[in-house]
């Protein structure tokens, strides 16, 4: 349902996206893994044009991500800005770092873009709200801001809030990767949670733990590459390539 053709991106003369094709199919976890620079974020960000690729195409659900080809030559035409944001509505995004509001409580928080976004009004918005926050077990602390909730909490909130806006897939950029060790846990159940509902994602993470027991598939990025992919047992039991193995002594 979400697919890359010969994905590119690079930035001046560095080439870091050397044509990628990925294919996450429905209701699938796809985890990215890769040693630093790889360009596993690079990936994440072109998937919903937060980067604007180079070359190559984005697909979801068959319809292309940020442009179109136009008359018999298949000449690139890119949609505007506006036409983007609205694609990119269907795309969850969730970043390392949380990005809430810091004077708007949890609810409100995840009510704004059902209400700024989908037109909703203030009172759909919030209930919309209050239930992704009901799924993320933060119904309790819906009142609260920011400021008054932990990292793992934080992140909770920021997965309700794509969640509120009833996306197609949510991309998970290290979500875990500025919580305290002790708060990992949380975010990853919640996770589980969501692709055993069948939430369609993928994951850009460095938990391999979770990348085996959720992954529906482990694709290893090297060098801008997809260098490996397979499912969870084939990837970490039997790595074929010398950087999967290298990577895989290293993180276990
Ligand atoms: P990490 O695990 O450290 O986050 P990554 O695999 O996600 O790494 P990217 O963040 O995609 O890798 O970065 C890949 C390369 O692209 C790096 O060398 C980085 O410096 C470069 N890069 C990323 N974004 C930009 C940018 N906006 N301008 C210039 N170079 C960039």
């Amino acid at each position: 349902m979400l697919r890359t053709e010969n994905l590119r991106k690079s930035f001046g003369k560095h080439d870091v996206l050397k044509g990628v094709d990925l294919l996450v199919p429905r209701q699938s976890t796809v985890v990215l893994l890769g040693a630093s620079g790889s360009g596993k974020t690079t990936l994440l960000r072109c998937l919903n044009h937060l980067e604007t690729p180079t070359s190559g195409v984005v697909y979801l659900e068959e319809v292309t991500l940020g442009g179109s080809f136009i008359g018999d030559g298949g000449k690139w035409a890119s949609d505007t800005e506006a036409a983007i944001a609205a694609q990119r509505t269907h795309i969850g995004f969730v970043f390392q770092r949380f990005n809430l509001f810091p004077h708007l409580t949890a609810l409100d928080n995840v009510a704004i873009g059902p209400q700024r976004v989908r037109g909703m009004t203030k009172v759909a918005a919030r209930e919309t709200a209050a239930a992704a926050l009901e799924r993320v077990h933060l119904s309790e602390h819906m009142h609260k801001r920011p400021s008054q909730l932990s990292g793992g909490q934080q992140q909770r909130v920021a997965i309700a809030r794509s969640l509120a806006m009833e996306p197609k897939v949510i991309l998970f950029d290290e979500p875990t990767s500025a919580l305290d060790p002790e708060l990992v846990h949380e975010v990853l159940d919640v996770m589980l949670d969501l692709a055993r509902s069948g939430m369609t994602m993928v994951v850009v993470t460095h938990e391999l733990r979770f990348a085996a027991d959720v992954g529906s598939q482990v694709i290893f990025m090297a060098d801008g590459r997809v260098c490996e992919a397979g499912t969870p047992d084939e990837l970490f039991r039997n790595p074929q390539q010398p950087e999967t193995k290298q990577f895989l002594r290293f993180f276990s």
